[in-house]
């Protein structure tokens, strides 16, 4: 194979068209799991959540949790679908290690929710995601690869198997094929699973955390050129951020771009993207539904739900995000553009968080959108992972506030809350950070800088105000930033009066 330069980014779009289609897989936070009575606590010792069924012992039966299907049922309202009067599971068969029955309990060609839609702003303009289908399963225990240096199966002397996971309850949501988004196809993904993510928070029916596993997506891309029919798609897994989500489709369409103008050809085939060079590997040449030998599923009865108990909850939704966005704006007194720089920073909630805290929502934009913003984008991690709380945030502002910070130490101790070091006060005093207000110590330094300085002290003895600048600032020197300059100022006029 000849290898040649990938082509840019702008060639790419210049040249072919992306179609993009996200498939979000959400573990509920339902007490116990979707088709027996364990727990499904995040973190417990392997093995010690199992039981003959989720086990898959033979004799063992399921039967449906409620709240599992309820929390579906509000999903798929929440994303404008219509709700299947009758459906039913579907048996889905494969051998994996962690799938101890053989076969996955999911649902097929009967979703429980179908046909919807979801809305996410893209530069001040709406595009509208249709939603194919949202669809209960039940997730896999784990593997773990264990005496090899990189946790994978290759080098391992041995597999571990947890089935802590298996029957935890899973949704599966399904967008309708997503073109027309062109050079834009990567953002768009981004900010619909952020949508997407925000929409199930505000329902409460699972903590859509990426990092923990609780929200994993898959992105499936393909290209054609302008007035042809739809590329090959390539599904890409393992995509653990948002930032992932965005970068997985960019360089998956930089790739096909390269394999397409040089005459070759896309395989249907499951990717892996890794975090580290920002690329795709192949995964698996693609099962077709077929090879699953899907049927429904034999040991449940079908799913009915109850037509008034759906409009109960249709009518029970919460404030959902967009809405809720619109009012913190008015709330807040913040234009379009800056809310939206707001959104895209990812700091809506982390910025109601702070100022639930007891902060101003000026200062709590500030600092979010500010120094911590940057930090994030220098870093690499989301903003809400970034180590600062909300409460943490609020305190800072709090001591500047009080006058026992400077912006400046603020600046300081806001590094060392990042690192970990712990609260700001904590960190104030294993740093020795603390403004110098006590006018004993502050006197000397300005007495000093007054003899080091005659002429400028001339000059201010002679009515000129504005040469007390350079004495703050030797203050400000000698304390090594730790003085309040209004007080340096202050005592600077009363010395030289
Ligand atoms: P599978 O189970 O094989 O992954 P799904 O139906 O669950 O299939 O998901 C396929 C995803 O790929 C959907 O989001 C769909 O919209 C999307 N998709 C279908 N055709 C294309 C295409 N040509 N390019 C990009 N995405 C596509
Ligand atoms: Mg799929
Ligand atoms: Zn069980």
């Amino acid at each position: 194979m000849t290898t040649v330069a990938p082509p840019a980014y702008d060639e790419v779009t210049a040249t072919f068209e992306p179609v993009i289609g996200l498939e979000t897989h959400v573990e509920l936070g339902t007490r116990t799991k979707m088709f027996c009575g364990c727990p499904t606590a995040f973190g417990a010792a392997p093995n010690t959540q199992v039981c003959p069924v989720c086990l898959g012992l033979p004799g063992s039966l399921p039967v449906a949790n409620k709240a599992a299907i309820e929390a579906t049922i509000r999903i798929g309202l929440a994303l404008n679908c219509s709700i299947a009067e009758w459906c039913r599971f579907a048996r889905k068969n494969y051998f994996y290690p962690d799938m101890p029955k053989n076969y996955q309990i999911s649902q097929y060609d009967e979703p429980l929710c179908s046909d919807g839609w979801l809305d996410v702003e893209i530069d001040g303009e709406m595009v509208r995601i249709g939603i194919e289908r949202v669809h209960l399963e039940e997730d896999t225990g784990k593997t773990l690869h264990v005496g090899g240096a990189t946790g994978r199966i290759h080098g391992a002397s041995e597999s571990l198997v947890d089935y802590n996971r298996a029957g935890i309850p899973l949704v599966e949501i399904v967008t309708k094929p997503i073109p027309g988004t062109g050079a834009k196809a990567p953002i768009v993904a981004r900010a619909y699973v952020t949508e997407l993510r925000d929409v199930i928070r505000s329902l409460g029916v699972s903590d859509v955390r990426m990092e923990q596993g609780s929200l994993r997506c898959d992105v499936n891309t393909s290209l054609n050129r302008p007035g042809e029919e739809w590329g090959t798609r390539t599904e890409t897994k393992n995509v653990n951020s948002l930032r992932s989500v965005e970068r997985a489709v960019r360089s998956e369409m930089i790739r096909q771009a390269a394999v397409l103008s040089t005459g070759g050809k896309i395989t249907q085939e499951t990717r892996h993207f890794h975090e580290d060079t920002g690329e795709t590997t192949s995964g698996r040449s693609k099962e077709t539904a077929t090879d699953y030998r899907y049927f429904p599923e034999p040991d449940l009865v079908p799913l009915a739900p109850d037509t008034a108990w759906v409009r109960e909850l249709q009518a029970a939704l919460p404030e959902l995000p967009r809405v809720h966005r619109q009012r913190l704006q008015s709330e807040w007194g913040l234009s379009d553009l800056d809310m939206q720089s707001v959104v895209n920073a990812g700091a809506v909630e982390l910025i109601e968080a702070t100022i639930a805290a007891g902060a101003t929502a000026e200062a709590a934009r500030k600092w979010w959108l500010g120094e911590l913003s940057r930090k994030a984008n220098e870093t690499g991690v989301e903003l809400a992972a970034i180590g600062a709380t909300p409460q943490q945030v609020a305190q800072l502002q709090k001591l500047v506030d009080d006058g026992k910070l400077t912006d400046k130490l603020a600046r300081q101790v806001l590094e060392g809350v990042v690192a970990g070091e712990g609260d700001p006060e904590q960190i104030m005093q294993a740093r020795g950070i603390e403004v110098v207000s006590d006018s004993g110590a502050l006197t000397v330094a300005v007495d000093e800088a007054i003899a080091a300085n005659p002429e400028v002290a001339d000059k201010i003895r002679g009515g000129n105000v504005a040469a007390a600048g350079v004495l703050i600032g030797a203050v400000m020197k000698a304390t090594k930033g730790q003085a309040d300059a209004k007080t340096v100022r202050e005592l600077v006029l009363s010395r030289l009066s």
